[in-house]
């Protein structure tokens, strides 16, 4: 679908911190299948590891560049791409060129986060000394949006009116600047490359996406006991919750410690089949209790499941209850969990 909204403009695939946490090799093996050929990784060792164990003709490119202190060599050794951010890094990248084999990459400039990329300034020196590009073949210049999940934010044509003005004197390549929420800000941020992450994975809100997207992830905590509270009583850590005489309650293996943020005590809900089932006290790190009164006693039983995200509790919907965005809620998701992925061959 996403392919679809960017093309003809070819669409990446972001896959950093495990694919937004679910799992980064077997989402980018469902996307190579899927026709995808380029992906994204923040660092070196998200990169090697990517490499390592999904097969297949792909680019892997590094965002964070040599940030993190690894050997050019090692970009060769792994055929991984670098991001070049910083005109230091594009010296270093074009000095180890050997031979008439140039080497590839990425120059990232930034337009507006202040974050990574070239400064406006550095671009410019940059593009009056072209020599120091000798040896690199530039796959793509690219940028990076702010307030592309704002489609009236300014910001974003604002950006886009820098990156055209920058690019334009830099030598001439092809050009990406598109995260999700760019996808879903018109034709004219798309350029020769896309870059969604969030879109991926079902995650609309935070990232302009259209709420017709597909929820892909599912999240499911076990109960593990079912007790009735004899007298009215409070509930977990600092006692925040009281509950009345007769509460069923029911008690999952699921806390803050598995990414069942804290901040979602008292006011989170899951589901039971249809029916909304609230957090009742604080979460704890590796148990959160739900008032199950509202569920028919013979319909439930340790062993049992609720859904803490589900076709009807997005994971947006988790986000707002706990007062962040759904990116966070992704990628906190612990690794006690096991994770099943659907359509994969036993
Ligand atoms: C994380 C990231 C993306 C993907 O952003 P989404 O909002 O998840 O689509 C794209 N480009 C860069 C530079 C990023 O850091």
């Amino acid at each position: 679908m996403l392919a679809a909204q960017t093309a003809p403009s070819e669409c990446s695939a972001v896959v950093k911190a495990n694919g937004y946490g679910l799992g980064a090799h077997k989402v980018t093996a469902a996307l190579y299948s899927a026709g995808c050929r380029r992906f994204f990784v923040a660092t070196i060792d998200e990169a090697i590891s990517l490499r390592n164990s999904v097969g297949g003709n792909f680019e892997i490119y590094v965002f964070e560049g040599f940030m993190s202190g690894c050997a050019e060599e090692e970009f060769d050794t792994h055929r991984l791409i670098p991001v070049l951010n910083t005109p230091d890094e594009i010296k270093r990248w074009s000095a180890h060129t050997s031979g008439n084999t140039s080497r590839r990459a990425i120059v990232a400039i930034d337009t507006g986060m202040n974050r990574l990329g070239l400064t406006p300034r550095e671009s410019l020196l940059i593009a009056d000394d072209p020599s120091l590009f000798g040896g690199i073949k530039v796959d793509y210049i690219m940028s990076h949006l702010a307030c592309a999940d704002n489609p009236s934010h300014p910001m974003n044509s604002q950006q886009r009116i820098l990156f055209d003005e920058l690019r334009a004197k830099l030598p001439p390549t092809k050009a990406s600047l598109a995260n999700s929420g760019g996808i879903f800000l018109g034709k004219e941020y798309h350029y020769d490359l896309t870059r969604p992450g969030a879109a991926i994975y079902g995650i609309t809100e935070g990232c302009g996406a259209p709420r017709t997207m597909k929820q892909v992830v599912g999240v499911k905590a076990k109960i593990l006991q079912v007790r009735i509270v004899d007298t009215e009583s409070t509930v977990g850590y600092g006692a925040t919750k009281s509950v009345p005489a007769n509460s069923r309650l029911a008690t999952v293996a699921a806390g803050y410690a598995d990414g069942y943020l804290r901040s979602l005590s008292n006011c989170g809900y899951g589901y039971i089949d249809n029916v909304k089932v609230p957090v009742v006290g604080r979460i704890s790190m590796d148990l959160t209790v739900f008032d199950i009164s509202a569920i028919p006693a013979d319909k439930i039983a340790p062993g049992d499941h609720i859904d803490l995200i589900c076709s009807q509790l997005t994971v947006d919907e988790v986000a707002n209850a706990a007062n962040t965005n759904s990116y966070e809620i992704l990628t906190s998701l612990g690794i006690r969990y096991g994770r099943h992925y659907i359509g994969e061959a036993a």
